[in-house]
């Protein structure tokens, strides 16, 4: 009966497996007797104890791990763990390692895909109703996403912008994809580890506002996951010590760089992606061609989301390598993966790049690009 017992405490389940209420009783003792408490016992015997024992302790592996999940599910229940909803998959990985497992987490926007021109579809309104907290990187960035936001929050749930609290209206950066006329800034402050930084300490704060139960948690991951980017952002610094000064100059297809160099001492010379995300006039290339040839810039960078052939043709005429590989918004690997984050995604930009431009990225090497808390969010894939 001691056994029953245990069981029963254990598990709620396990009374399924009761007859008229009572548990059954399980006997050690050869021959091995399985009780149904309905006062009919059935014996079983078997050729040797060995068998039985291995049996037995099969079934209550198999109960133990069935109860187990189903106690899972109501501890995440009584938990009651906040639902955050993020846009871009950096800031769900900067979201990702703030809030570990204490919160439940889905990046909307599919990796892959164009995040500038991305229409959240219909359906996606039950995800953004069911969210407690909907972080987005602003300045502009998910309109669309915003839009269906705001007309689905639930009551007390909030949308908390990034971007516009990180910097001010006079530190927006509007260049060639993202003209000033148009009104709309550069969104790609993440690109900045410093930025990135200024990112996870506003989440964390604001984790730690919506629910205080887990304070200390929120704020031991954001502790060491500000660490890490402190690392990243140092390394950063001494890989473009190693770049020729000449060359650290950037010529990229998607507009994505700005912020970044203006903290890493960087030029961006010219973006070739017109604001409309057409391509660019054919008056418009043979002046990238001219600048580049005049200016020797060792390689041009397109995108892995923004094929391009056009920048492609430009590097070919100008003499200068092409290296497509470069993201904004997709991490490297699949979700699950050490590299599959936002450090990770850094770390591989700044590697093709530095090794491109003629320096080296043997400092990054010491960055870990693992997520501080583990992987858990749902990062949605174009495919
Ligand atoms: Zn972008």
């Amino acid at each position: 009966m001691k056994t029953s017992k245990r069981l029963k405490s254990a598990c709620t389940c396990f009374d399924r497996l009761t007859t008229n209420g009572k548990s059954p009783t399980l006997s050690t003792s050869a021959p091995f007797v399985l009780s149904l408490s309905k006062g009919e016992h059935e014996v079983f015997q078997y050729p040797t104890r060995a068998i039985i024992t291995g049996l037995a302790i099969l079934a209550l592996t198999f109960f133990f791990t069935a109860c187990g999940r189903q106690e899972d599910k109501q501890a995440a229940k009584a938990e009651k763990k906040i639902n955050v909803v993020t846009t871009v998959a950096p800031i769900t990985s900067i979201v990702a390692n703030i809030g570990g497992d204490k919160i439940q987490l889905t990046g909307i926007i599919p990796e892959g895909i164009n995040s500038h021109t991305f229409e959240p579809i219909p359906s996606d309104s039950k995800l953004l109703s069911s969210a407690d907290l909907i972080i987005i990187n602003g300045l502009d960035l998910e309109t669309p996403t915003v839009k269906l936001a705001q007309a689905n929050l639930k009551p007390g749930a909030s949308i908390y912008s990034l971007g516009d609290k990180t910097i001010k209206e006079t530190e927006y950066i509007y260049d060639f994809s993202f003209p000033k006329e148009q009104g709309h800034p550069n969104p790609h402050l993440w690109l900045n580890a410093e930025y990135a930084l200024r990112y996870a300490t506003l989440v964390r704060d604001e984790l730690v506002r919506r629910d205080p139960t887990n304070k200390s948690v929120y704020e031991q991951n954001a502790a060491q996951f500000l660490k890490k980017l402190e690392v990243l952002d140092q390394a950063i610094k001494e890989g473009i010590q190693t770049i020729p000064q000449n060359n650290r100059r950037l010529l990229t297809y998607h507009d994505s760089w700005p912020y970044f160099a203006r903290r890493y001492g960087f030029q961006v010379i010219g973006a070739v992606q017109p604001s409309d995300f057409a391509d660019p006039s054919p008056r418009e290339v043979v002046r990238l061609i001219e600048q580049i040839k005049k200016e020797k810039v060792p390689a041009v960078f397109g995108s892995e989301v923004f094929p391009s052939p056009v920048l492609e043709q430009i590097a070919r005429e100008a003499k200068s390598r092409y290296i497509d590989k470069l993201r904004d918004d997709e991490l490297p690997g699949k979700p699950g993966d050490a590299r599959h984050s936002y450090v990770g995604m850094m770390v591989e930009n700044m590697t093709i790049m530095f090794e491109a431009l003629g320096g080296s990225a043997e400092a990054l090497k010491k960055v870990d690009p693992a997520p501080v808390a583990g992987a858990h969010a749902d990062y949605r894939r174009k495919d």
